[in-house]
């Protein structure tokens, strides 16, 4: 008996968010179901959550994957005795996280297109959080091309351009749609088609889940453009995003016009309040870096500039090293209480001080010419030490 393979829900209706349907298979805590709801993920969108009923008493599902028999419901129901073939369940989708995929992924078929149209362009794969999407591309794209290709995006999102599915089947693809639609074909009984905007502005097979309207994303938002990789955030979270960045460009651009140790507890608390990821750390310290003059002091013919910065670490600084200006030395006070000796000025090198440090305390440490680090654990003002040496 051979049954042709329904369409899913979450093809024909995305936005349906709960079914009853009976268990029709059990294996250890995973089961499927009659009727499918959730999505099992592929193409890089994530696999959805949510819950199960069974009598009254909702269960959680962990994860959602198929194999070759199907969609899998993975639960936390300890007693498997509940799970019984034939037995009633309500499935409920976890909506808030389905949405935002929904969102950013439609968002990608937006910019993966315009990227092929306006720069031959492919995306060679994509990533999915909530809200974010990672897309590696073929080709190296300049920032400009990068932003132009973005404002088009908003301004597709902005006249609410439709996002049509289309369902055919295998022979009727080959027949009307080879040619037309990008994206690798799947070898199931249905090909199913994303087509943006009435006319067909894109077309793509895809077995994923989409909105109806463009206009549902909001905006799409630039995070970081490095080599292949394209990071942009969607919707709401975009543009708090996009607001977040902008009023920490507007605090730096204010700070590094003027001077003063004031200055560096700003900083410090910038740090702190947005509660920045690591990666905007090693924006700011490079932003630091770039311009560190303004700070320093002159000792001895030295220009030395004192930071305090608790939340800053070893790595953070590593990798803002190559931006500091020349002729400079800075001594970090970093997270952990060690002190950070960095040193741009070829009379005397970083190692040289910590050395002196590390013989006049005992504390531990050690480095290079450009980089050093001591403990000062317990040291009353381990900046002095630093300016004993350049002095002496
Ligand atoms: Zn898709």
């Amino acid at each position: 008996m051979s049954k042709k393979k329904e369409v899913p829900i979450f093809w024909k209706n995305p936005y349906q968010k709960e079914i009853q349907t009976n268990i029709s298979s059990v294996k250890g805590t995973s089961i499927q179901l009659s009727q499918d709801l959730f999505y099992p993920g592929g193409g890089g969108q994530l696999f959805d959550t949510g819950s199960i009923t069974i009598d009254n008493t909702e269960y959680r599902v962990l994860e959602t994957y198929k194999d070759e028999s199907g969609i899998w419901y993975k639960t936390d129901i300890k007693d498997e005795g509940l799970l019984q073939k034939n037995q009633d369940v309500i499935l409920k989708l976890d909506w808030k996280r389905r949405y935002s995929f929904m969102k950013a992924h439609s968002a990608q078929h937006l910019v993966s297109h315009l990227l092929d149209k306006s720069l031959s362009c492919d995306t060679e794969k994509a990533n999915f959080e909530e809200g974010k999407i990672e897309i590696i591309i073929s080709e190296k794209i300049s920032l400009e091309q990068c932003l132009e290709i973005l404002e088009e995006a908003n301004s597709l999102i902005s006249k609410g351009v439709e996002v049509l599915s289309i369902i055919v089947d295998q022979e009727t693809y080959r027949k009307e749609y080879l040619e037309k639609a990008r994206g690798k074909v799947s070898h199931e009984d249905n090909v199913r088609m994303i087509q943006l905007g009435e006319k067909g502005i894109d077309l793509t097979c895809c077995g994923g889940i989409h909105v109806n309207n463009l206009s549902e994303i909001n905006g799409i938002f630039l995070e970081s453009l490095k080599e292949y990789t394209l990071k942009l955030h969607v919707d709401k979270q975009g543009i708090a995003f996009a607001n977040l960045q902008r009023k920490l460009m507007i605090e730096i651009e204010d700070i590094t016009t003027k001077k003063g140790t004031k200055l560096l507890e700003m900083i410090n608390n910038k740090i702190e309040e947005n509660e920045i990821l690591e990666e905007s750390n090693v924006s700011l310290l490079r932003m630091i870096f770039k311009k560190i003059k303004v700070w320093s002091e002159k000792i001895n013919e030295y220009n030395l500039v004192l930071l305090s910065l608790p939340e800053i670490d070893r790595q953070a600084i590593l990798a803002s090293l190559k931006e500091l200006e020349k002729d400079v030395f800075v001594a970090l006070l970093g997270r952990d209480e060690i002190l950070y000796v960095i040193s741009t000025d070829e009379r005397l090198s970083a190692k040289e001080i910590v050395k002196n440090i590390i013989d006049k305390t005992g504390k531990k440490g050690g480095g290079n010419p450009a980089f050093a680090q001591v403990s000062v654990k317990d040291i009353d003002k381990p900046f002095e030490l630093v300016k004993s040496v350049l002095t002496s």
